[in-house]
């Protein structure tokens, strides 16, 4: 009886193990998500997409073939400008989470970015982890980057991801207050660990899907490598590239990042003459993040 018990189980453990382990490689929400009824309700009810009260987006719209890719941490170099010829050469544009202390040791390529159509998107001053900080002190991470951008630019920062998605409510209250969406990303690969080229790539291809928010990284040379596999087979599949304020846009419920009024940046900085001495090479094509600073703008408390 006992050994008729025991081959059941190792049968059962027989198919359950690959079904598995297929499931961990394809599938599309997280862990968490996967055992969370309430997620499953959210989804059925098209709430899982953006959430309306704290700001934050978790998901493009599922009925449209598009994607956003997303690299997070930079700029480094000499990975950062690889990565944008590549998309300069695919006639793509991404969103870049950029950190201040290194955006002030190569504001050549936060300026080429600009000039490139990309995104710029703001992953804080320190890359601290910011459910730990006070709302100051938030506040300050996320401005001080916003000032690094304008002595840059002369643009303002919309888009917001607390450095590895750490965040709780009182983040998501600071960031909106301070004109912010905070993005977090659904198809990520790894690519942090220096997994090689090839689980990179496949990683993102079996999750991928309408509306996926692709994470990856710009400091690792195997990302390098598989991004250009990366884009031809999504182009093949016939995804379409978007940055992260035109998924916004695409929303059943569209919102405009680029329309929400950015808490003012302090008097010293705007009266600084000119401006990092560069804004007169920045042109118009920058897809987001294009307000410019007024000395009139309020502060939108909701
Ligand atoms: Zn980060």
């Amino acid at each position: 009886m006992r050994k008729k018990k025991l081959i059941i189980a190792i049968i059962a453990l027989a198919i359950l193990a690959p079904s598995l382990w297929w499931w961990n490689q394809t599938r599309k929400e997280s862990i968490a998500d996967a055992i969370n009824p309430m997620y499953w309700i959210r989804r059925w009810r098209g709430e899982d997409l953006f959430d309306y009260n704290k700001y934050i987006l978790y998901h493009g719209n599922r009925s449209l073939k598009e994607v956003a890719i997303t690299i997070d941490d930079g700029p480094h170099v000499p990975m950062e400008p690889q990565l944008l010829s590549i998309f300069e050469k695919n006639h793509i544009h991404a969103t870049f989470f950029l950190v201040g202390i290194k955006m002030k040791k190569h504001p050549n390529i936060i300026r080429r970015m600009v000039q490139d159509g990309d995104e710029l998107a703001n992953h804080t001053m320190d890359h601290y982890r910011l459910s730990y900080l006070s709302p100051w002190d938030i506040h300050n991470e996320i401005l001080n980057n916003d000032i690094n951008l304008y002595r840059i630019t002369g643009l303002r920062f919309h888009l917001l991801r607390p450095p590895g998605m750490n965040y709780n409510d009182k983040v998501l209250k600071v960031a909106k207050n301070m004109g912010y969406v905070t993005v977090s990303w659904d198809c990520a690969a790894e690519d942090y660990e220096n997994k090689s080229p090839d689980f990179i790539y496949d990683r993102i291809m079996r999750r991928v899907e309408n509306g996926s928010i692709i994470l990856l990284h710009d400091d690792m040379e195997n990302t390098v490598i598989a991004m250009p596999r990366i884009i031809s087979a999504l182009k093949e599949q016939g995804y379409q590239f978007v940055t992260i304020s035109q998924m916004l846009e695409h929303l059943p419920h569209p919102v405009y990042a680029d329309r929400l009024k950015s808490v003012p940046l302090p008097a010293y900085v705007l009266n600084e003459s000119p401006t990092g001495g560069s804004l007169t090479n920045v042109p118009s094509k920058a897809i987001a993040s294009k307000t410019k600073v007024t000395k009139d703008q309020t502060i939108r408390i909701k």
